[in-house]
């Protein structure tokens, strides 16, 4: 039997982001210089084929530093970033922490710790509950930040007379829904003082762009990511807001709904900055099963960014350049 054409399109950039990598090479690293088991505070990144693959190398993972036994073993802070309670309760049991938070989300942290400093009240605009807003409103006292999700909240905010305001973002945000809260920011409060920068990562901008240059031009999009993964989500949104008719996010191939892809020419994909492009892999080759594709990549920016290590695993990872470029060396 003959299979239908499909046109697939890959976004690019898409998938992992510096602040991923790094994270993940972190565990990895702690596992190959302390020995199992390693101690991993939260998903190290929202995604369960990464967190799930790190398990069986021996991360345990936990939700509060209460289940980490006294000891030596090392306990790693996700990439999302964590609360000053969280260091300050591992130094005061004197546990080993190892900090994987990207460094893109410390930037935020020290923003908000200048304002404060300055005497200025913190807007921070993110989404609630989710880990990285937890850990930015928790470097600062309660009651010197205030969450701002939609441009509605920014309607409702009363400050006493004489507040002077200033905000900041998480990395992960839609940038076209930021703009609007940010305008609606400053619109409201013309004198706010905001980043030099905008905070949303250059990730999350890049493969929002990259979804926003392919979303139009074809019948289906699939975002291969984590439901709790907040870039992958906002790319899903961009999709089905740039009028691709079909927008989905799933984790695995075997997600995949055939009844929805059935009558489709021409397909999208693209991966939130904590999904392994395996997994985008294996989605492309689910599709070869039932139809006859063509690949093409579309790329809208080049990335090049490398976070450095923490000081306490650099030798090993310097070990484990060395032993590849020997592996690389050519023989005589
Ligand atoms: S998505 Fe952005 S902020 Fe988050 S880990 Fe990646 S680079 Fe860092």
């Amino acid at each position: 039997m003959t299979k239908p054409p499909l046109d697939i399109f890959l976004a690019a950039p898409r998938g992992f982001c510096a602040g991923v990598d790094r994270a993940i090479q972190i565990v990895e690293l702690a596992l190959e210089k302390y020995g199992a088991p390693v101690y991993v505070r939260h998903e190290i990144v929202h995604n369960r084929f990464v967190v799930e693959s790190l398990k069986r190398k021996g991360a345990v993972f936990v939700e509060e530093l209460d289940e980490v036994p006294d000891g030596n073993s090392p306990v790693i802070f996700s990439a999302h970033g964590v609360p000053k309670t969280v260091p300050a309760e591992a130094s005061r049991r004197n546990l080993f922490p190892l900090d994987a938070t990207c460094p893109l989300v410390t930037k935020v942290h020290r923003e908000a710790e200048i304002h404060l400093k300055r005497g200025r009240h913190v807007l921070l605009i993110g989404h609630a509950g989710h880990p990285e807003v937890i850990g930015t409103m928790g470097q600062l006292p309660e009651g010197t930040v205030t969450l701002v999700e939609t441009e509605a909240d920014v309607a409702r905010l009363a400050f006493p007379e004489g507040t002077v305001l200033s905000y900041t973002t998480q990395t992960t945000l839609s940038v076209d829904d930021t703009a609007g809260i940010v305008e609606a920011l400053t619109t409201r409060f013309p004198d706010i003082v905001g980043p030099h920068k905008q905070d949303i990562c250059y990730a999350t901008t890049n493969r929002q762009e990259a979804v926003k240059g392919i979303a139009g031009k074809v019948d289906a999009l699939i975002v291969v990511g984590a439901p709790n993964s907040s870039n992958s989500l906002r790319l899903r949104e961009v999709a089905e807001r740039q009028g691709c008719p079909i927008s989905v996010l799933i984790q695995r191939a075997h997600e995949i709904d055939w009844t929805v892809f059935g009558g489709i020419r021409r397909l999208a994909i693209s991966a939130g900055a904590s999904a392994p492009e395996v997994l985008v892999e294996e989605v492309i080759a689910a599709f070869a099963e039932r139809f006859e594709i063509q690949l093409e990549e579309v790329r809208s920016a080049e990335e090049s960014i490398v976070f450095n290590l923490p000081r306490e695993l650099r030798d090993v990872a310097m070990n484990r350049i060395g032993s590849l470029l020997q592996t690389t060396q050519p023989t005589e």
